[in-house]
């Protein structure tokens, strides 16, 4: 019988946190290095945090 499971790869928290670096201009014209944090559901269960198994 299928049936829903924990998703072994992201272990239900649904996606994961990555750091996205990029460089921005400032006021002064002045190249500054930034990093943001972008969310990115699981490759395994897409964001449902959850696999079918069986
Ligand atoms: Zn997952």
């Amino acid at each position: 019988m299928p049936e829903n499971q924990t998703c072994p790869s992201c272990g239900g928290a649904r996606g994961t946190d990555k750091v996205e670096a990029s460089v921005e201009l400032d006021e002064q014209g002045q190249l500054v290095p930034k990093q943001r944090s972008v969310w990115s559901p699981c490759g395994l269960c897409h964001g449902q945090g959850t696999v079918v198994v069986g």
